[in-house]
């Protein structure tokens, strides 16, 4: 099933998620998200993107030619940031809830992070360059927070206006989106 993709400015997306309950089974509802961020063209979709307020993203990296991307398709449950590297770089993020925006974003290119997969494993992993880079847009989701957050002040005012009729339906995609009333 393909969800439409909660468009900027709904107020789910601005709330922090809840923690799954641990061993609930989210395979199908894994399997359509999957299925709705291959449809969008994304590299990662997190449950927020389809109005479901849970700790749960995918993410399937395996598009970009870098070698640590190489496997990196994944369903993450109840993740978890617990280090983060000191060295930060940018990379210009885009985000299928806010079509037509992309913008340079600061994030350390390292970190370990930890996490139950779809059958309720749990994995500490590290991860770096755009791996770390997707996961962080991600697990920023579920916290409540767009890469559009992380932009200056100046950056923040030059896209006010293109963020509201986002809000407004004034889009130009092919995929199906959902607006806030
Ligand atoms: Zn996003």
């Amino acid at each position: 099933m393909i969800y439409p993709i909660v468009a900027f400015g709904d107020p789910v997306l601005k709330k922090e998620a809840a923690e799954l309950p641990k061993g609930e089974d989210i395979k199908q509802l894994a399997s359509d998200m999957f299925d709705t961020m291959y449809n969008a063209k994304g590299v990662g979709l997190a449950a927020p993107q389809i109005g479901k307020s849970i700790r749960m993203f995918v993410v399937d990296a395996e598009g970009f030619d870098e070698e640590e991307c190489k496997g990196f398709k994944k369903v993450f449950l109840n993740p978890e940031i617990i280090e983060e590297g000191d060295t930060e770089w940018a990379f210009e993020e885009g985000c299928l809830s806010i079509p037509g925006i992309r913008e340079e974003v600061w994030r350390p290119e390292t970190i370990v992070v930890q996490y139950f997969d779809e059958n309720w494993k749990q994995h500490k992993e590290t991860l770096t360059g755009i791996n770390a880079r997707v996961f962080q847009h991600e697990f920023d989701h579920i916290d409540g927070i767009l890469f559009t957050d992380h932009l200056s002040g100046l950056k923040k005012r030059l896209n006010k206006n293109r963020l509201l009729g986002i809000s407004k339906g004034r889009v130009d995609v092919d995929y199906r989106m959902k607006f806030p009333k």
